[in-house]
């Protein structure tokens, strides 16, 4: 058989289960909802879902279709739809597979109560506290509450939002919005949840009853990477290669398209599988992070769609077929992902169809 193109992703499932236990130790009182939406960040919702099932309080994904698959899978844990239903037909779908809503205006709001299912359904009503994207404003609040809690069908009602700024320490943004969703609940007892990763790293006043992992779970910090690991985030994603291809260049001898990357001295020069139609971003500078044989070095001239060039300049022994990780242990992915002025939710969802995840 021929050999395979060397690129995959690797997905450690038990770091992701560290990483769970560590937002469950970070917020003792809290439950958590592990958001697995966007394929789990590209990690796999189906395999990450079933390794978390057994402990997880429950999962949050974005449409209905993420929600099936993991009904399909066998997942019985709670599945909350962060957007809520995109039609009244969606209404009955998630009635049928047992999964809870958000309700973030008022055309959802009249879908609920207009919808006969066959059991009551639970809503989580989303508050707009200033990220100004969806949820009620905090004025409206207590009339939908009102009205779903007076709802046969409804059975219970929570109440969320969702932080625009939580990742700058101690940003008076973040607490605004916290007065403001307390605000709107005028002193009305219900369950709570606000916190996402950052907050439930940096902001212990926001853990309330309910926490929302999300990229924590995969290993990357919302802050600054040093952040992550001295929370002990482990990196769930490894996505590498190999070298296919070595050549010495000559000083003034360019690299890629467009001959960005110039040789300022003799180099030896690696090419490695795996380009931006696999998600590495196309976007990354020269001096982008790059370990090869677990060897710091850096990715030089243009990402290519199959492609990529690093220098092997003073690289001990750097040979062909050597192992190249593109992030994942040794590289952050937050790190690749500044280098490119992305983020690294932007590198983990952008994993493409042509990259086999491997799970170990
Ligand atoms: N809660 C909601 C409503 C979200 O949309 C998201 C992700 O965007 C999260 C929680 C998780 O955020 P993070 O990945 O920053 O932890």
């Amino acid at each position: 058989t021929p050999q395979a193109r060397p690129l995959s992703a690797r997905i450690h499932l038990d770091a992701i289960l560290h990483n769970y236990r560590l937002a469950k130790r970070a917020a003792p009182a809290a439950r958590a909802l592990a958001i697995i939406k966007a394929n789990a960040y590209g990690h796999g919702a189906v395999r990450v879902g079933q390794a978390l099932a057994p402990e997880a309080d429950g999962f949050a994904v974005a449409c209905v279709a993420e929600a099936l698959e993991l009904r399909e899978s066998g997942i019985r844990n709670r599945v909350l739809l962060l957007e809520g239903a995109f039609s009244p037909d969606e209404i009955v779908l998630a009635d049928r597979a047992g999964l809870a809503l958000v309700v973030h205006c008022q055309q959802q709001l009249d879908w609920v109560l207009a919808a006969r299912p066959e059991r009551p359904l639970e809503c989580w009503i989303k508050i707009d506290s200033g990220m100004h994207r969806v949820g009620f404003a905090p004025g409206d609040f207590r009339a939908a509450h009102a009205r779903l809690r007076g709802c046969p069908h409804v059975a219970a009602v929570h109440a969320m939002t969702h932080f625009a700024r939580a990742d700058e320490p101690r940003h008076p943004y973040t607490a605004n919005q916290v007065e403001v969703f307390d605000g709107a609940l005028q002193g009305l007892q219900l369950p709570c949840s606000l916190a996402n990763s950052a907050a439930i790293l940096a902001w212990p006043q926001t853990h309330r009853d309910w926490v929302r992992p999300g990229i924590m779970l995969y290993g990357a910090s919302p802050f600054a990477e040093a952040v992550a690991r001295a929370a002990g985030l482990r990196p769930a994603m490894t996505l590498e290669s190999a070298l296919i291809s070595i050549r010495d260049l000559a000083p003034g001898e360019p690299v890629g398209y467009g001959g960005r990357f110039v040789c300022d001295r003799p180099m030896r020069v690696g090419v490695v599988a795996v380009g931006y139609a696999d998600g590495y971003p196309r976007h990354a500078k020269d001096g982008t992070p790059v370990a090869v044989n677990g060897q710091l070095t850096r990715v030089i001239g243009r990402v290519s769609m199959d492609m990529i060039t690093v220098d092997l300049t003073g690289l001990d022994n750097a040979g062909l077929g050597d192992r190249v990780e593109l992030w994942g242990r040794r590289v952050a992915a937050a790190d690749v992902a500044r280098w490119s002025d992305t983020i690294a939710y932007q590198l983990f969802t952008s994993i493409s169809r042509r990259v086999p995840l491997v799970y170990a």
